[in-house]
Order: C-alpha cells, then structure tokens, then sequence
C-alpha cells in the first residue's frame, strides 16, 4: 500500500477510497461491517469514513482470510476472546448478562448493549481500537497457548 500521509485515526477516506487502497469492492467492504469486523466512522448524515488506522486493521483481516485462511467466523471467534470485562472493568451482574462476556462468538462490538457499554464509544474504545489490532490479537493467542 502506498504510504498515506496523514494522522492515523482521522477519518478522511470515503468507502470508495478505502475500497480502492485495499483493492476489493465495496461491496466486501459492506459486508465486512455487515458482519462486525471493523466499526467505519459515521457521519450524521450515515456516510461511512475511513482513518489510516481503520484501513490497516481491514488489511489485517485481508491477510488473515486470503493467506492464513481464517474464516470471517473464525476472526469474529478471536474477536470475541478478547475480555473486554476485564479491561472496562464491568460489574460482576453487568457481565453476567451480557452476551459477550458469555458468548464465544461475537465480538463484544456487535451486542446490542443494555449496560455500561450502552454509554461507550466502541470505536474510541480501547478494546475495540487497542486491543482487537492485529499484533495485540497475536499476543492474546500467544498468552491463550502458553
Ligand atoms: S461488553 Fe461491556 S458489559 Fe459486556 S462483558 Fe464486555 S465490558 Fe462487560
Ligand atoms: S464499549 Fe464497545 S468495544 Fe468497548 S468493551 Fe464495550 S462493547 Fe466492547
């Protein structure tokens, strides 16, 4: 990819742009969102923007479908280990009714939340924009298998 010369999470590329920088359509693209693997910044008016950030996170999962051979299914699945409980710090009854800290497979971005997730931003949230980036997830399965 050629390198973009802007701040890292400013949402500045149109869905069209995005496609064209990753070379797929947008319709993958839509699909991708359809199924929870990334969260593109909204405007009020719906249009979908992409940051830098956002274009080398659907790159990772790019390359973990096309040449890891990891099912879009199988990346929710990963996404779904990360424990978000821990790292907002949930109440224990908040956890026990909620279907990410139950579930394994969903990412915790893709409930529809009825407690203190309701509040957060899951695109500013650092489980969603820290922790599910592709050298943390790599992390998470190597402290999962030691
Ligand atoms: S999604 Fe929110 S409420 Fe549910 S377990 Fe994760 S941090 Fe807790
Ligand atoms: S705010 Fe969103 S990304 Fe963060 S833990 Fe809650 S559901 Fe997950």
């Amino acid at each position: 990819m050629n390198e973009i010369n802007v701040a890292q999470n400013e949402p500045i590329f149109t869905i069209s742009a995005a496609a064209q920088l990753l070379k797929i359509s947008v319709h993958t693209l839509r699909m991708y969102e359809r199924e929870g693997l990334f969260i593109p910044y909204k405007k009020k008016s719906n249009q979908r923007l992409f940051s830098k950030a956002d274009i080398e996170r659907i790159q990772c999962i790019r390359n973990a479908i096309n040449e890891s051979k990891i099912s879009i299914n199988g990346i929710k699945a990963i996404y779904s280990l990360i424990p978000c409980w821990d790292i907002v710090k949930c109440s224990e009854e908040e956890r026990k009714n909620c279907g990410a800290f139950n579930g394994e497979h969903n990412p915790c971005w893709t409930y529809d939340h009825k407690n203190v997730c309701k509040e957060r931003d899951c695109r500013s949230c650092e489980v969603y924009s820290k922790y599910s980036e592709c050298c943390m997830i790599k992390e998470l399965i190597k402290s999962i298998s030691r």
